[in-house]
């Protein structure tokens, strides 16, 4: 009896700390603190890109489509699946593909043919650590890839993401991840409103001249290390009632249930979507998830249909929004030379040299939005 009470404290208070792992109250980053400096005249795609709120490549925001980022956190399981599928199953593309997303997995509580089965639908498996540590070292780090690799059949080729749990990540971290060999890391946090003129919501960038985020509690820039060739994808924040100081960056209907009414939620994704797509660069949005939090299936948990229905309500109204012309898919489906004009049974082929080039420089893994997502 006292070994299950023992459990179910450890239980509770693990379940308790990935609650908050994720939480932002207020900038992490500063204009000041950045000390970043990157000339793209000689950082230039497919090898390297320098930290900006333009898309990559000098393409114009309208050739751009607009990423959703979707990406679910932590221990692989029935019930995490079963999750997702209440908000991507059937959901497409616009040219008729199945959506994708990044599952930032960890061995530990994993079922590992749910992952085998989740990559072969085509989404990217990436890596979270073995056991969920903090600022992991390297062993906790490749661990992962062998036992993704070993058990669940994922190719070493296809896990080339990393994300650090509870966003614990240090300057040495990321050196950590470059020295085995990843092709990117998505632990930093874009902090600032995308139509601030301080915003640090970037777009992808390599980490050839620093960071450029979470430059308050990180050595940024010149001030910390550079390293070559390593893709960042920032978080980016969403933003309550309360503009720059209520940002949310994962589960955020959490904390709208926390504030009393989770259908907040619903509105505080619509409005940072318009400001990303709209009013700023077409930088990527982020729907960040630990599907537990939605799970329907999870023992002595009750269902939450009321996340899912905000999270269903957002992409039903933010999918359609694009004009068809002006999409792309990701992943690098086009090619360099596919400029001709799209035609109605393909109409979401490059439309433009421009555009070829962004899904050219994807293609190339550049980025990073190829890991994920959905273009609209
Ligand atoms: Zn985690």
């Amino acid at each position: 009896m006292k070994q299950s009470s023992t459990l179910l404290a450890a239980l509770l208070a693990a379940a308790a700390v990935v609650a908050q792992e994720g939480n932002i109250s207020g900038p992490t980053t500063s204009k000041d603190a950045m000390h970043y400096s990157c000339d793209p005249s000689s950082c230039k795609l497919p090898d390297c890109n320098c930290a900006s709120t333009s898309p990559p490549g000098g393409l114009s925001k309208d050739v751009v489509p607009q990423f959703i980022l979707f990406t679910a956190d932590d221990a692989v399981q029935d019930y995490t699946i079963d999750a997702l599928n209440q908000v991507l199953k059937g959901r497409k593309n616009p040219n008729g593909c199945p959506v994708q997303m990044t599952y930032f997995a960890q061995i530990q509580y994993t079922n590992m043919s749910r992952v085998t089965e989740w990559f072969v639908a085509g989404n990217e498996i990436a890596d979270h650590t073995m056991t969920h540590e903090g600022d992991p070292q390297s062993d906790q780090i490749v661990g992962n890839l062998a036992a993704l690799n070993a058990f669940a059949g994922v190719p070493q080729s296809a896990l080339s993401g990393f994300r650090a749990p509870y966003l614990n990540y240090t300057n040495a971290m990321l050196q950590r991840i470059a020295a085995a060999e990843f092709t990117y890391d998505s632990s930093s946090t874009s902090s600032v409103p995308v139509t601030d003129p301080n915003t640090d919501a970037f777009w992808p960038y390599t980490l050839d001249h620093g960071l450029a985020n979470d430059c308050l509690t990180l050595q940024c820039g010149t001030s910390g290390p550079a390293i070559k060739g390593l893709w960042e994808i920032p978080m980016y924040a969403i933003f309550d009632d309360k503009g720059a100081a209520g940002p949310h960056l994962m589960d955020p209907w959490l904390d709208a249930e926390q504030m009393g009414d989770t259908s907040k939620v619903l509105g505080w994704m619509q409005n940072a979507f318009t400001d990303h797509y709209k009013n700023a660069q077409r930088q990527p949005f982020g729907i960040y998830t630990h599907p537990i939090h939605f799970a329907s299936s999870v023992p002595g948990q009750a269902p939450q249909p009321q996340v899912v229905k905000a999270i269903n309500d957002f992409l039903n109204w933010a999918q359609p929004q694009q004009p068809n012309g002006a999409n792309l898919t990701s992943g690098g489906t086009g090619t360099s030379d596919d400029t001709s004009s799209p035609t109605p049974s393909d109409p979401y082929r490059p439309f433009n040299a421009a555009a070829a080039q962004l899904v050219n420089a994807v293609a190339l893994g550049a980025a990073a939005f190829g890991a994920t997502l959905f273009a609209l």
